[in-house]
């Protein structure tokens, strides 16, 4: 197997539109090694949307999930803990309706890498009422909140995350064995700070009103730019020793949701495993309940010195905010381009791992390096309003690592949904 790492072509033009004529000129780029990443440095805004698209449609009423379809192929669900409720419904029950889903997307046209998925409030009750939910038991890991949403714990977030929770959540949170999981909760409308319901571990089932000033740099005293948004490590505003911060149950109200730095209504939701920085952002759905069944296509073709990898995963037609169900988002883990012989075995492989493309320095960059290998990755047909979810991966230079079909060798398409389900393309 190869074992390869993504690393971004930070060195291409803005522009540079790969095509068939492009793949010679493509290989006598001049790729940049894999660049080091790994400072721990949360560059990125934690959102990347600096603008939306226009208004949506107000929302239908949810629909029911809709019946699983029995001719769909019957993959054997695995690896999934659903550990954590919708943060919009407070339950396991789905938020059916999701605008922008993880991964790469579309924005004004451009191609933008989403760390998270965006859930919609309702924009035709006249203000914010929605309520966002803890989608498990945890603590506050940090706030930035107005006037100074960006200071201090979120001082790496551009001015679209507007106020921002982020919630830790510790294994015994969770279930035996999980790794710390971060969920954060951008966009939010004003919080009350001064009288934050939440709960203290000595008595978890009553429910008081906190002032978060007094565990937190949220402007009491001691509280400085650098600091802002931080947990205080010893003592209360007031001096008097912490012994306890507060915590929150699953299901609990922790906000509203609303459009601070948006241009809409929605709820920015992201999960971060193990750290909080943005390097550590995963598919969301990997955790949250959902039907665990895979409508996906995959095909591969090849168009002069490109291979063409397309996942195809149907959707409901309709403007944006229209609804989806969840087996129509962006259900995929890896892709694994491998070279089989006439046995089926696999000779060879070259995966590409979503969540390492969130570990870019530039992941809002389609035009990457696996390990000598160019990939485009074009979510060019996506939109809201397409019949379809497409994924396209273009390699070029297959040749240059020896990933090409000899002796009746064939090339397959394996992918991997977040589940575990695998599917070919044979
Ligand atoms: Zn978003």
């Amino acid at each position: 197997m190869l074992v390869l790492g993504l690393a971004c072509l930070g060195c291409v033009e803005p522009g540079f539109e790969p095509s068939l004529d492009g793949a010679s000129t493509q290989a006598e780029h001049d790729w940049t090694s894999e660049s080091d990443s790994d400072d721990g440095a949360d560059s990125e805004t934690g959102d990347g949307e600096p603008t939306e698209p226009t208004e949506p449609a107000p929302l239908p009423d949810p629909p029911s999930s809709p019946d699983p379809d029995p001719e769909q192929p019957n993959p054997q669900p695995s690896g999934c803990k659903f550990d954590l409720v919708w943060p919009t419904t407070g339950t396991d029950v789905a938020q059916t309706i999701v605008h922008d889903a993880y991964g790469p997307r579309l924005l004004d046209g451009s191609y933008d890498w989403h760390g998270g998925i965006d859930l919609p409030g309702h924009s035709d009750d006249g203000g914010f009422f929605d309520p966002v939910h803890a989608v498990a038991d945890g603590s506050i890991h940090a706030i930035g909140n107005r006037p100074s949403p960006n200071q201090g714990a979120l001082s790496n977030y551009g001015p679209s995350a507007g106020n921002v929770i982020i919630l830790e959540h510790a294994p015994a949170d969770l279930h035996p064995g999980a790794d710390t999981l971060y969920s954060l909760y951008l966009h939010l409308d004003t919080m009350n700070l001064e009288a934050f319901a939440a709960r203290f571990a000595d008595d978890i089932n009553t429910v008081v009103n906190v002032d978060l000033r007094e565990y937190y740099y949220l402007g009491g005293s001691g509280t400085t730019a650098e600091n802002r948004g931080h947990k205080r490590p010893t003592f209360k505003s007031s001096g008097a020793p912490i012994t306890a911060y507060p915590r929150v149950l699953r299901q609990d109200p922790i906000a509203i949701i609303g459009d601070s730095g948006a241009t809409y209504e929605h709820l920015h939701f992201e999960i971060r495993e193990t750290s909080p920085t943005s390097a550590h952002a995963r598919n969301p759905f990997a955790y949250l309940p959902h039907l665990d069944q895979t409508q996906h296509t995959a095909s591969l073709s090849v168009e002069g010195a490109t291979l063409r990898a397309l996942v195809e995963i149907p959707r409901a037609g309709g403007a944006m905010g229209s609804v989806t169900d969840l087996s129509q988002q962006l259900d995929i883990a890896d892709i694994s381009l491998q070279l089989r012989d006439l046995d089926n075995e696999v000779i060879d492989e070259l995966r590409v791992v979503l969540s390492e493309i969130g570990q870019l320095d530039d992941p809002d960059q389609p035009l990457l390096d696996l390990g000598g290998v160019a990939l485009t990755l074009s979510p060019s047909d996506f939109d809201s309003s397409s019949s379809s979810w497409r994924l396209a991966v273009d390699f070029v230079g297959l040749g240059a690592i020896g990933l090409i079909p000899i002796l009746g060798d064939v090339y397959v398409l394996e992918v991997t949904d977040l589940c575990g389900n695998k599917f070919t393309t044979r």
